[in-house]
């Protein structure tokens, strides 16, 4: 009997022979991100050799590379890059939808306009509390501005509750340690999570900097979820599931067009002034010394 492993092995043609545990990874990598079937031990299907070529094929596909239909090293690069970790694939008739390269709405809305939120935990020392504030409110702003709806921070129960949060934290999503899997969130809904973001509090979190991982970008793209979008294949979207690297100044930032369509097909265009949803200016960003005190 071929198990699905055996079978993808059988779509590598690069020179050095990947292991049983590089291809194993592989298919767990296309199961977890929705290109394959979750494992049924019901009906013990197995996966055909053209249905693994072709999840790797909408793999490629959704992330801008060559549809080679085979584990080729740019493949394997674009798998061990840091990312969101919710699926790009929700549900398998939508990989049949996706024709065209641009976002794609999850299918539930917040009923109300007015939204509140709150931060549960902060990062470690590499972000005071005060930017990490700040950015949390900016990444809220770049959706508020151009649509209806308005953020509000609040110490007391709150739509959007943003945590920073390692390894294993009781949702079903652990995260893994620096690298790999660095946020997600929740769809909007009624139960008490909907709407929440977890960070992983093993990246180093910055802003603006070209080393660690840039909050804002990684909030923008979380806070997305958070409203309704899930992720998109366009080539220029914030919802793209790979980190992109930091996006500029906060306080600048404005959501590229496949982004701006998708929110504004949920909850419509803004009528007022854009910069009435901004936040105050951040405020300066504080140099902390590599050995100074670790209390903010
Ligand atoms: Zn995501
Ligand atoms: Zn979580």
């Amino acid at each position: 009997m071929l198990t699905a492993w055996m079978l993808l092995g059988s779509l590598v043609l690069s020179e050095a022979k990947p292991t049983a545990r590089d291809i194993s990874k592989g298919v767990d990598w296309l199961t977890r991100y929705g290109y394959l079937p979750a494992p049924d031990p019901y009906s013990a299907q197995q996966q055909t050799l053209e249905g693994l070529r072709a999840s790797v094929r909408s793999m490629q596909r959704f992330a801008g590379i060559p549809e080679t239909g085979e584990l080729d090293d740019e493949t394997v690069q674009m798998m061990q890059r840091p990312r969101c970790s919710l699926p790009d694939i929700i549900g398998t008739s939508e990989l049949m939808r996706r024709r065209r390269k641009r976002y794609a709405l999850v299918g539930t809305v917040w009923e109300k306009k007015e939204l509140t939120w709150r931060l549960d935990t902060f990062p470690a020392a590499s972000l005071t509390r005060d930017t990490t504030r700040a950015l949390i409110g900016y990444a809220l702003a770049a959706w508020g501005q151009e649509t209806a709806l308005s953020f509000t921070e609040t110490q007391g129960e709150a739509d959007l509750r943003v945590g920073f949060v390692g390894g294993s934290h009781g949702d079903g999503y652990p995260f893994d340690g620096p690298g790999g899997t660095l946020g997600h969130a929740f769809f909007p809904g009624v139960g008490p999570i909907a709407g929440d973001t977890h960070m992983d509090a093993d990246e180093t979190w910055t802003y603006n900097k070209d080393e660690g991982t840039d909050l804002f970008a990684v909030a923008v793209h979380e806070f997305g979820h958070s409203l309704g979008l899930s992720h998109s294949s366009a080539e220029l979207s914030i919802m793209r599931p790979y980190y992109q690297g930091t996006v500029g100044n906060p306080s600048k930032y404005r959501l590229p067009p496949d982004d701006l369509e998708g929110i504004q097909a949920l909850y419509g265009k803004r009528v007022s002034s854009p910069g009435a949803a901004l936040p105050p200016p951040m405020p300066t960003q504080r140099v902390i010394p590599p050995h100074g005190p670790t209390h903010l």
